[in-house]
Order: C-alpha cells, then structure tokens, then sequence
C-alpha cells in the first residue's frame, strides 16, 4: 500500500493502438517506422515511472476472429487457434520491446496471459508481483492485450483497452495515454463521417451518458474500436486520473501526452 502511495504522482500508463504499430490491413505486418519513432518519441519524454501496452494490430486481431478466441472454448479446433494467436502477440511484443531498448529504455516484456485469469472475459486474478517490483526498479513493463485463460469460458480476448484500465487501478497511476490513428475521440466515427467533431475535453460521468451516442469502429476488430475503449474508461469514473486520446500516427503527440504538454486529443478528467 504505502509502495502505491510514494509512486502517486508519476505513473504514466501508454496503450499503443494496435493500428498505429502495425499495418492493419496487412496480415502480421509491422510498421516498423512507427514503432521506431514512438519508441523513440518515448525515450525522449523521459517518463521515470512508466507502463506500456500495445494492441494486436494485424498480429492479433485476423488469427483471433478465425478462431473465435474471445467467445471462449466451443471446439477442439480452437485450441491451435489460442496458440497461434498468442504467439503472434509475443512476436509482435517482441520487436515492440526491442525498439525501445534500442532507445536506451529497459524495457522488459511482461506477457499478461502468464499473470491474469479472466472469468467471463473480466480479469479475475492478477498476480501483480512481479511487475510491482519491476515498477520500483524503474523497468518500463511492457505488455500487450492478449490470449489468456478464463474460469468460466475456457479461454478468451484481454484487450489492451481492458488491462490498461486495471493497471491504472491497480498501480494508482496518474495519467493514461491512448494513442490510437484518429486525432483523438469524435462524436462519430472520423473516418466514416465527414461531420464528425472532436471532443477536445470532458469528463467520466459525460463519458457514461453519452456512450450509447458514440459509434463503433468500422474496421475489424474484436475487442470493439473506440467504443470498447470508452467502455472501459467508465469503470475508473471515479479514479482522480487524466486520460488522453492522440494520435499516435502524428510525430511529437506522443511525447507531448508523455509530458503533460498541450496536445491536440481528447482529455478526460474526473470534472
Ligand atoms: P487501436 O487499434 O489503435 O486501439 P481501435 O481501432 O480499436 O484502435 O479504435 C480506434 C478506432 O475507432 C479509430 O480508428 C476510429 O475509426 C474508430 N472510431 C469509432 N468511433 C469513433 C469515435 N466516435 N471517435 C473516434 N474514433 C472512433
């Protein structure tokens, strides 16, 4: 408890979309150019307390729908599923931690279907251990929605959306960056509709009421685009935290939320 309260003040937790890393479009294709420049964006904001997430992108997101992964065991066919889908993550996590040891981060791989168990797709247990102790020895953990197992539905879908939300609860963090390829959250889909406006600023509570207004993403993607990310915001309604949506696609936004600069995005607070 007291070890949660000293780092109060400085735990920035970043989710990486899945959209901006890799080419969505192209199965098991990483943009390269992107994770370079947000690993090195990362180095230079010099956050000294730091958790990072990122998404599926084209690794995670085309062998999960094939298999089915996130409705839980049906057959025996989606056993091999579970293993490819996992291990697409881990390659992917793989050139995502060696870009940002590359930049002089220690950077340290931390695969979450080895510490949560979900029941009916909500993380049940988390064994935080490890990664509290990698917190406080200022390794910058860095982990990924993943395949992991349930107590309920055999296996399913941790979205990175989901386990961002609970390492801020859990670790108490201050700030969470969602970098995502849109310039932050609009009041429809941007790419879908020309008349969609950005919500520059607002609240948790206005998150909630709104939600149903709030389209869903277009594109293929299991763990539900923005308005999964929306959802899972409501659950820290009440956490004195700053959230912020960029876009990650855009040099220096990145290092700007890392910062606390002013960025062109969507901030939510608590009021
Ligand atoms: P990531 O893979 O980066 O985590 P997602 O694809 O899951 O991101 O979600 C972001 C996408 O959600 C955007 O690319 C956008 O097309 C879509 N989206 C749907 N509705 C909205 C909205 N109201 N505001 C912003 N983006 C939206």
């Amino acid at each position: 408890m007291e070890m949660r309260r000293e780092g109060r003040d400085n735990l920035v937790v970043l989710k990486l979309g899945g959209s901006v890393i890799t080419e969505k479009e192209r199965y098991k294709t990483p943009n390269v150019d992107s994770i370079d420049r947000l690993a090195k964006e990362i180095a230079d904001a010099g956050v000294k307390r730091l958790m990072i997430v990122h998404g599926g992108g084209s690794y995670g997101h085309p062998l999960a729908e094939q298999y089915k992964i996130k409705e839980g065991y049906r057959e025996a066919s989606q056993i091999e599923g579970l293993s490819k889908t996992h291990q697409a993550m881990l390659e992917l996590n793989k050139l995502v931690v060696e870009a940002l040891i590359c930049h002089n981060i220690a950077a340290f791989s931390v695969t979450p279907s080895s510490c949560v168990v979900t029941k009916a797709g909500r993380i049940e247990t988390f064994y935080d251990d490890a990664l509290q102790i990698l917190l406080n020895t200022e390794f910058v953990p860095v982990l990924f929605g993943d395949t992991v197992l349930d107590t309920e539905i055999g296996f399913t879908i941790l979205s990175g959306d989901q386990l961002v939300v609970a390492l801020v609860a859990k670790f108490n963090a201050n700030r969470l960056v969602f970098g995502v390829d849109v310039g932050g959250l609009y009041t429809a889909d941007p790419k879908t509709d020309t008349s969609a406006q950005l919500i520059s600023h607002t609240t948790f509570e206005e998150l909630k009421r709104t939600l149903h207004n709030i389209r869903g993403s277009d594109t293929t993607d299991v763990t539900g685009g923005m308005a999964g990310k929306i959802l899972e915001l409501t659950n820290i309604a009440n956490a004195d935290i700053q959230a912020i949506i960029v876009n990650a696609t855009k040099e220096g936004n990145i290092y700007k939320a890392l910062k606390g600069e002013e960025v062109v995005g969507t901030s939510i607070r608590k009021e």
